[in-house]
């Protein structure tokens, strides 16, 4: 038997190669994990933005996954951008058997603020994939679309996450983005939440770099290959992906023309 660590992704493509399927097959690749992927669908863009996507058939998408598990097994599996609910529901249907360590990220609004994914993904997100995760990672936009909570303040936060937790049995990291200076990850259980009532926050000094297109991707990515190393502690695993993606920016390179800060939200 192969000792090999195996991740599966099952993306989108984004062919600049910033986020989607090739980003998680870089940090796959760079964290010593071997990679497979799993396209939804197909956007168009480059490191200015998104200018078209298009959904691959629920069918078309459960040939690729079926094929490759009945081949290679993979160790951990990530979701990133799934497109709508025929796919959600379909891959839900499909992952029925699988027992691993699965990171849904739930692209549904890309940190710039780019619609992902059609409105009817919300609520297959929440009946059936969103209760199979080991860990969810939405950044705020999406807890806000999921839940209906408006982030205002710790409170709202804390609503937020309890309103979540009603789908997720699992744990839950909110990428919140930056607050007074500070890149802020949230880090939630039900357990957690019912026995704390107060917020795990992981901060960082913020970084200013131009581009943090696909973060999210290597985010999870990271994760999901901190759990094919073996790795069965969410939070040790977590806190690695936050690392590892912390370098990445870091590491930076300054391809492309990127969007002008006043373009963002
Ligand atoms: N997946 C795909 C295919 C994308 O195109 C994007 C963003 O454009 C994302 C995921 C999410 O990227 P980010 O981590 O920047 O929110």
């Amino acid at each position: 038997m192969s000792s090999t660590s195996t991740a599966l992704t099952i993306a989108g493509s984004d062919p600049s190669g910033g986020a989607g399927l090739q980003a998680d097959l870089k940090t796959f690749q760079q964290l010593g994990v071997y990679g497979m992927s799993v396209v939804t669908l197909v956007t168009v863009q480059n490191t200015q933005g998104v200018l078209q996507v298009e959904v691959l058939s629920p069918e078309l998408m459960s040939a690729q996954l079926q094929c490759v598990l009945s081949d290679i097994p993979p160790l951990a599996i990530k979701t990133g951008a799934l497109g709508n609910a025929l796919v959600v529901t379909e891959l839900a249907r499909q992952l029925e058997g699988y027992a691993g360590p699965l990171v849904v990220d739930p692209v549904i609004v890309s940190k710039h603020g780019h619609l992902l994914a059609s409105e009817d993904v919300i609520e297959a997100y929440k009946e059936q994939l969103l209760p199979k995760a080991t860990l969810v990672t939405p950044n705020r936009f999406e807890v806000e679309r999921i839940t209906g909570v408006e982030l205002t303040d710790e409170l709202s936060i804390l609503h937020a996450l309890k309103e979540l937790h009603r789908f997720c049995p699992g744990y839950v990291l909110m990428k919140f983005g930056e607050l007074d200076g500070q890149s802020l990850h949230i880090l939630s259980s039900p357990q957690r939440l019912d026995s704390q009532q107060e917020l795990r926050k992981i901060s960082q000094p913020r970084l200013a770099a131009p581009n943090t297109h696909g973060t999210g991707c290597i985010l999870s990515a990271a994760i999901c290959a901190k759990f094919a190393l073996g790795e069965t502690e969410v939070e040790t695993a977590v806190r690695f992906g936050i690392d590892r993606t912390y370098e990445a920016i870091l590491g930076n390179t300054a391809l492309g023309q990127g969007i002008h800060p006043a373009e963002t939200r």
